[in-house]
């Protein structure tokens, strides 16, 4: 059993993953590893440049005979997530990563690994010093903060690539090509609203919490409650029959997650306050039992707060308000034709604040199809409008349409099983990637994403499977061959 990363197997791309580990590279703070990949590309006397942005690229030219190929891009991207666990001290500034051997896996001693990207890029500084190899011309684009904002690619500029083929190196499940991602944008919301002083200073909060939540797009169609959602479900069907007053309505705290909890301030009298308890008991209740196999932690509130002089909407706004939140999408809104699996466009109602004088909402909006995008964001502006409400759109990021018909992915399916006699996976996330935005600004680039089996990037946790490493730098090194 090898017992440190240089046994392994292949062994220079290990020797390159051991070597980018000692050196910072969190998100941000990429300097010191492309200053390395530039410094270690001169060294092999390989034409490379770094862009304003920090993005490096290396070319390399084909081996003889295969000069007319067209060019073949290899990217991955040059920073990682820095998590640690509380009882370690490390600090991911200076100090290397203490990667250790577990079995079948590599993973860190209480630290992210970086196998999410390194990995990737230890294959780009093996392919570029490996003379033994057959390929097409050559480039490698070692992209600068993908985790915290895609901002490398989204600042590449145009022209800075000549190939017209590239394979991302940064994909988590050996065996399965990813082709597609979702395109994305947020609106934001302002909601007008006119106060009145409240008929009673008698104030109560009624929460909902205990929800599961999760990443707006990938977690989208697991049939989990929004808690904004369900509140204001809850205020609206007890309207009809118990007489309360609305101060403030808040909820969620990020753009990219399904909101957990969100609550209400409200003034109710004394003699409102059994129907209004009642109704909102009845309406929870109806709620979770619709919700039981998946939200299994739900809960409401209604409990009193300090009393006080409030200011409450006016009954019309109100009823507006109410009506507009319970009108907004959230959710899938359509599914892919052909990649059943796949979420081709949703929306997250994500998060409510209640301001002086105006409520503001933010949706934040995805799909792999661009026209289906600006669709959705359209129909938010519409019930928006109906409500006598404002909306910002905000600038977002393109999504990469799955093309089934790709030369590309027909040429590595077709390798893929040649190489280990078994069809490889073909799917698309319904989230951001790199490749969406480098596809916008490089038109027709046919790209294809893969790699070695990962679990739990961004963690702790993460670890990478050493068997699957093997047979990626395999599939990577017949595939440069096969398009050169
Ligand atoms: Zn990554």
């Amino acid at each position: 059993m090898p017992s440190n990363l240089s046994e392994l197997k292949p062994s220079h791309l290990w020797k390159h993953f051991a070597k980018i580990i000692t050196i910072p590279h969190c998100s941000g703070n990429e300097k010191p590893l492309g200053d390395y990949v530039l410094s270690f590309a001169k060294g092999l006397n390989l034409a490379a440049q770094r862009d304003k942005v920090g993005n490096v690229l290396v070319s390399k030219p084909a081996t003889p005979g295969h000069e007319t190929a067209a060019g073949v891009i290899l990217q991955g991207h040059l920073d990682m997530v820095c998590e640690k666990n509380s009882d370690v001290a490390h600090d991911f500034a200076k100090d290397p990563i203490q990667a250790e051997i577990k079995g079948d896996w590599v993973q860190a001693k209480g630290t992210t690994l970086g196998a999410d990207n390194g990995i990737g890029l230890a294959a780009c500084l093996a392919a570029m010093e490996d003379t033994s190899l057959v390929h097409g011309p050559l480039e490698f684009l070692f992209t600068v903060d993908e985790e915290t904002g895609l901002t490398g690619a989204n600042k590449i500029q145009k022209g800075f690539l000549k190939g017209t083929r590239l394979l991302n190196l940064d994909s988590e499940e050996e065996g399965t090509f990813t082709i597609g991602c979702a395109g994305g944008a947020d609106s934001e919301i302002a909601f007008p609203i006119t106060r009145k002083k409240t008929a009673s200073k008698n104030l109560f909060r009624l929460k909902v919490h205990g929800l599961r939540g999760g990443h707006s797009g990938l977690d989208i169609n697991q049939g989990r409650a929004n808690a904004i959602k369900l509140l204001v479900r809850i205020l609206r069907e007890a309207q009809d029959s118990a007489r309360f007053e609305v101060v403030c309505l808040e909820g969620g705290n990020k753009r990219n997650a399904i909101p957990r909890e969100a609550w209400a301030v409200l003034a109710c009298a004394p003699a409102e306050l059994r129907a209004a308890g009642a109704a909102f008991k009845r309406s929870f209740e109806k709620i979770s039992a619709e919700y039981k196999a998946v939200e299994t932690a739900a809960k409401y509130s209604f409990e009193r707060v300090e009393d006080e002089k409030a200011f409450a909407l006016t009954a019309d706004c109100q009823r507006g308000l109410l009506n507009f939140v319970l009108a907004m999408p959230h959710g899938v809104v359509a599914m892919h034709p052909e990649m059943k699996e796949l979420v081709e466009t949703s929306t997250n109602l994500a998060i409510i604040r209640t301001g002086k004088s105006q409520i503001e909402i933010i949706c934040s909006t995805r799909s792999s199809v661009a026209s289906a995008l600006e669709a959705t964001r359209l129909v938010l502006k519409a019930v928006t409008e109906m409500a006598g409400a404002k909306i910002n759109p905000k600038y977002g990021y393109p999504g990469w349409m799955p093309n089934l018909q790709s030369a590309l992915l027909a040429t590595l399916k077709e390798l893929y099983k040649r190489t280990f006699g078994k069809e490889a996976g073909v799917v698309a996330v319904h989230a951001g990637l790199e490749c969406g935005i480098i596809g916008e600004k490089f038109p027709g680039m046919d790209m294809i994403s893969f790699g070695p089996t990962m679990e739990h990037p961004h963690s702790p946790d993460e670890h990478v499977h050493i068997g699957s490493v093997e047979r990626f730098w395999q599939f990577l090194t017949a595939t440069l061959a096969e398009l050169g």
